[in-house]
């Protein structure tokens, strides 16, 4: 059933509405050809440039997939979203914050130049590298696995299933990212990092090797459009204020450098990755017209070629054309 269209024959608007989508889907993947796909790490170089795919899930079960549904993808810096909420529960709010910022950079994801400029050299926010190590090294555990488990919980409880690490993802990122490694001793050097680099930075590659689906990621999304509540039960999964601070950051820093003009011209908290995938919260929104999802949903994008800010290329405009039609931006 889809939301929000309760005065229209139910099947006929579903089949619209997934009409409209394959419609879009179809352009859009036109425009793959226009990105690249990230080469740095062997896995990521593989990807086929021209896939893009998408699901949307309501609240009340409503689904819309088209495109390639199927793929499995690394969920890259998708994940720092959950390991900044993870610290916050772990940790709690305060302590979290003491320790990183909530200020977009307007600079590369990986960029180690603010860490330098500002006073005090706090990480700007946790979907930066430099604050997404940070957050890494709180989680509690003493070993990589140990200080995931909490995150794997969570996921499991999300998407009904436990996620695997892609193991030839992380060996590559683990044996290529020096950069990393820079910041790593750099936040080290400024006693910001709580665990030892090694297991902080194997900490980091694993959370960005887990492998994720798009419906994965809708679900994620969905359960931050419902404010934390599990959209089926109602069960507390993860707590409100925590999901506020999670959208807020996704809208202002979750599109890396692209954040400012994702939020204008798209209107909804998102967050990127570079294997290309998109995870999009679309809160429940008061609108005078019949739009689909008005109680809120949660949008998983895969299009593995990027553009030059290392997000999904057609995903982007894909979304964006969506969001218009359908009225989902906050704003
Ligand atoms: N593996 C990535 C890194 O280089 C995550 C990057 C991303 O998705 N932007 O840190």
């Amino acid at each position: 059933m889809v939301q929000g269209s309760a005065n229209l024959n139910m099947e006929l608007t579903e089949k619209w509405l997934q009409d409209y989508v394959d419609n879009w889907v179809s352009f859009f993947k036109k425009q793959t050809v226009e990105g690249e796909v990230a080469s740095y790490i062997p896995v990521l170089a593989a990807a086929d440039r021209e896939a893009l795919g998408i699901s949307i899930i309501g609240k009340n079960g409503g689904t819309i997939k088209s495109g390639t549904i199927e793929s499995k993808f690394t969920i890259q810096s998708i994940s720092k979203i959950l390991t900044f909420i993870v610290a916050c529960m772990e940790r709690g709010l305060s302590y979290v914050l003491n320790r990183v910022d909530v200020e977009p950079t307007g600079e590369a994801f990986n960029s180690i130049m603010h860490l330098e400029m500002t006073q005090p050299k706090k990480p700007f926010n946790p979907l930066v590298n430099s604050g997404a190590l940070t957050i890494s090294s709180m989680l509690e555990g003493n070993t990589s696995d140990q200080k995931l488990e909490t995150l794997f919980i969570l996921l499991e409880k999300i998407i009904g299933y436990r996620p695997e690490i892609n193991v030839e993802a992380y060996e590559s990122e683990r044996d290529t990212s020096m950069r990393n490694r820079a910041i790593g001793y750099y936040l080290l050097e400024e006693g910001y990092l709580e665990s030892d680099l090694g297991i902080t930075l194997e900490t980091y590659f694993k959370q960005c090797s887990i492998d994720v689906t798009i419906d994965d990621l809708a679900r994620i999304g969905l359960v931050l459009s419902n404010d934390g509540l599990d959209p089926d039960t109602e069960e507390e999964i993860i707590p409100r204020k925590v999901t506020r601070l999670a959208k807020a950051l996704m809208l202002t820093c979750g599109m890396y450098d692209a954040s400012g003009k994702f939020a204008a011209y798209v209107g909804i908290p998102a967050k990127s990755g570079v294997s290309g995938g998109i995870m999009a919260v679309v809160p429940p929104r008061v609108r005078e017209e019949e739009f689909p999802f008005l109680e809120g949903c949660g949008i998983g994008v895969y299009g593995p070629a990027l553009d030059n800010q290392g997000n999904s290329m057609a995903g982007i405009k894909l979304l964006r054309h969506i969001a218009n039609q359908w009225d989902l931006s906050l704003f």
